[in-house]
This record gives structure tokens, sequence and C-alpha cells, in this order.
């Protein structure tokens, strides 16, 4: 971390900001104002889409292809996020996969590699980031959970345990860090129209949005207005928080 440069504007650090909820984070940061550092895994061309957007709406902005569910790898773009802007405002645990199916036929490496990236993914990147928000006395960090972390889904045990997880690992990290004003907080989306759910046919869909009190699935942007928020000046006195973005899927 020798040399870094701070910069006067806000850094944000998003990752799996290739693609569905978190360009969307992306972008409205970039609007918000704030310098870009996002990271894939194999996306390069949707990634330099996303590139394109923050631009365009006046940030800098800096793609990293790195794998959350490697700790050095995790640990790499902290590192490059401090050279990038010399400081880490707002970091949003993003990047997440699904390998859905019955509880009998969840391969043992279905089970693994879904807790390496949606569950030790984000432990690797806050462990790592909350040495320099310490160091900051500031910080915010956003955690993707999912309703299904709330209310457990058919199909999804391994999926559903690793955002339960995320929500125990928000709550504790936050009582852990209040008291050097870095908050930490979880989202929990519903039905949202990414490549994650484009996948269901138009007989689930339908099944789904039957369920959904407000009557339909949401969009990446409705989850990027509630990061906004929980980023910016009217976020900061909330920590600990699991706010669903779901329709009312959870009531
Ligand atoms: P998506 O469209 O499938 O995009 C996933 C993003 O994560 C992509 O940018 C992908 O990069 C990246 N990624 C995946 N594995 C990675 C890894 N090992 N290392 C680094 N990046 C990785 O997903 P989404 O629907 O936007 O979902 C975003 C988050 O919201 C996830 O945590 C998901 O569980 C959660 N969520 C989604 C919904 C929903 O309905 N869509 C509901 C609840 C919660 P590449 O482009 O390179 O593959």
């Amino acid at each position: 971390m020798l040399g870094v440069k701070v910069t006067e504007r806000k850094v944000a650090l998003v990752t799996g900001g290739s693609r569905g909820i978190g360009r969307a984070i992306c972008k409205r940061l970039a609007e918000d104002g704030m310098d870009i550092v996002f990271s894939y895994r194999n996306g390069k061309e949707s990634a330099m889409e996303t590139e394109e957007m923050c631009k365009k709406a006046g940030a800098r902005v800096l793609a990293l292809c790195e794998d959350v569910s490697n700790p050095l790898a995790c640990k790499e773009l902290i590192e490059k996020t401090m050279e990038f802007g010399g400081r880490i405002d707002v970091l949003v645990n993003n990047a997440g996969i699904t390998k859905d199916n019955l509880l009998a036929r969840i391969k043992d490496e279905d089970m693994d590699s879904v807790l390496d990236v949606n569950l030790k993914g984000p432990f690797y990147m806050m462990r790592s980031v909350v040495k320099v928000m310490l160091k900051q006395k500031s910080g915010r960090i956003i955690n993707m959970s999912s309703v299904v972390g709330i209310m457990g889904n058919a199909g999804q045990v391994n999926y559903a345990a690793s955002k339960a997880g995320v929500i125990g690992m928000t709550k504790s990290l936050a009582r852990e860090v209040a008291s050097r004003q870095i908050t930490v907080n979880a989202i929990a989306p519903g039905m949202i129209e990414t490549d994650m759910t484009a996948s269901l046919n138009e007989v689930s869909k339908k099944k789904i949005c039957d369920s959904i009190p407000l009557g339909k699935m949401g969009k990446a942007e409705d989850v990027a207005g509630v990061v906004s928020f929980l980023a910016g000046n009217d976020g900061s006195y909330i920590t600990g928080q699991v706010i669903s973005v779901d329709g009312g899927m959870a009531i």
C-alpha cells in the first residue's frame, strides 16, 4: 500500500459489478459522485460496459478480474483499491452464485462453491477492508443477502445457508466496529430481474409474482437505490440491519 494517493471523491468497492444488481449499484454510486472500483469473475465484455456507464456518470473507474472465493484475490482487491483512490468509503459485497437442487442431490462441490463465493467471499473482503476503515474511523459495508436467507426456499438449501450466514456476519461485525463509526448492513432482495432469475420459465415467474404482494418482480435499480441510501448521509445512523427489497415477499 505504498505510494497511495488520497482523492477528494469518495471511493466505493463493489464485488460482482459486471452485471445485474452489481452493475446497477456501480452506476448509482457513480451518479452519487463516488469513484468506483468493481470486480468480476469472467465477464470482461460486460465489465467494460459497466465501466463505460460509470465513466459517463463522471466517475473514475477501475475494473478488476478477481475471484472473491480466493482470500488472496480479496486482499489484492483491497490493496488495488487503495492504490487507486487511497481510501475505501463503501464496500458492497454483491458477488453471488446459485447451484440449486433438492437437498439429496446437492453435490459436495455445489455446497462448497456456493459457500465459498457467497459467504466466505464477503468474510475475506470484510477482514481486509476493516483494517482500512478502522484507520479511517469511517466506512459503510453493505452485504447482499436474500429473502431466501430469511424465509428459506425449497431447492436452495446451500444458497439459503450462505445468505442466512451473511446476515449473522453482518450483525456480528456491526457490533464489533460500531464504536469506530463503521456501519455494516445487509440487503435482502426478493425476485429481481437479472441473469440469475432469467432462466425461470414464464409459468414459474407467474407463480412467483402471484406470491409477491406488490405483484411483480423488482429491478436491479430498486436494490441500487437502497445501497445508495445506506452509503449516503441519510444512512449514517443505521447499522446491523437487514433491509428487505422484495415487494413484500417476507411480510
Ligand atoms: P448475476 O446477474 O448472476 O451477477 C453476478 C455477479 O457476480 C457478476 O458480476 C459475476 O461476475 C459476479 N461473480 C460471480 N461469482 C464471482 C466470483 N467468484 N468472484 C467475483 N465475482 C463473481 O447476479 P445478480 O442477480 O445481480 O445478484 C447479485 C447479488 O444479489 C448476489 O449476491 C445474489 O445472490 C443476490 N440476490 C439476487 C436476487 C435476484 O433475484 N437476482 C435475489 C436475492 C439476492 P461475471 O459477470 O464475471 O460472472
